[in-house]
């Protein structure tokens, strides 16, 4: 490569970096506004229930290149509400957290699994008295398919042993399993379509405290809006089995940023340790 190239090449990546680009999904172009073959009609009928849980069929490869068709084969992304309505469908179908969490394995409805590169179900003990639920996997969790393992589940680790507990001793996930590109904010349309999965984690998991981490968590669980008004109160939640209470705290990568709030997270994870009666 003559220099010019590789000085061209150094600052499109810089360029692509700063745009948020920082992982690479494939080495082939996808050319996402060809128009799809229709896929066969037995393929598609039923619509979404069976196109969204089921993995899709491997794609055969092209016989020129040796890669696989960009579109050719792959049926057409579910529309939203055909999602989440195959979300709620396949999670009603877990009877146990491994159940929960192979059927999200094979779940084709949010497209964040096309670039996150696993699933981060959770980390803990399931069956914990105490679940942290986050909003979505960062780099560190993404490449180590753990929830809260970066800088900011280092710093709830240690908030969490400042009231005695071990991370072993809690049970930890997210709303949303997979990493969003760049580590952007889910959007309100992924947010729903993973809901019913976080539900049926909570329900299966059965905590007697659950505790929203930061507002995109918060607004999703409980339903309200305003971490700074909400957080450090006590709001019932209906795991759809029985009624536990549910307490809003800052993110803890909030805390990284803004180290004056570790105040109130303080009083709230005492509140935490005082409804645990630990
Ligand atoms: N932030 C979250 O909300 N969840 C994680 O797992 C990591 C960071």
């Amino acid at each position: 490569m003559t220099p010019e190239r590789s000085k061209a090449a150094r600052e499109l990546l810089t360029f692509y970096a700063e745009a948020g680009v920082d992982a690479v999904i494939g080495e082939q172009p996808n050319d996402f506004l060809s128009e799809p073959e229709k896929a066969p009609a037995t393929e598609r009928l039923p619509p979404a229930v069976r196109e969204s849980v089921t993995a899709r069929s491997p794609q055969s490869a092209d016989a020129r290149t040796g890669h696989a068709p960009a579109r050719a084969t792959a049926p057409p992304p579910p529309t939203p509400d055909a999602a989440v309505m195959a979300a709620r469908e396949a999670a009603r179908t877990a009877s146990s957290l491994e159940e929960l969490r192979a059927i999200l394995d094979r779940f084709e409805g949010c497209s964040l699994k096309g670039s996150a590169s696993r699933l981060v179900f959770a980390d803990g003990t399931p069956g914990s008295r105490l679940m942290f639920v986050g909003e979505a996997p960062g780099a560190e969790e993404d490449k180590q398919g753990l929830p809260f393992v970066g800088r900011s589940g280092q710093l709830l680790d240690r908030m969490l042993k400042a009231i005695g507990l071990e991370r072993q001793q809690v049970y930890i996930a997210n709303i949303v399993p997979w990493r969003p590109p760049g580590n952007r904010t889910p959007t309100p349309v992924e947010t729903q379509i993973c809901l019913p999965f976080i539900q049926r984690q909570i329900e299966l998991c059965n905590p007697e405290v659950l505790v929203t981490v930061g507002q995109p968590s918060t607004g999703a669980l409980l339903g309200v809006q305003g971490i700074m008004k909400n957080r450090g109160r006590w709001f019932p939640y209906n795991t759809g089995t029985r009624e536990i209470r549910a307490l809003p705290m800052l993110h803890p990568a909030y805390l990284l940023r803004s180290p004056i709030g570790k105040r109130l997270a303080w009083r709230d994870m005492l509140a935490i340790k005082k409804a645990l009666g630990t």
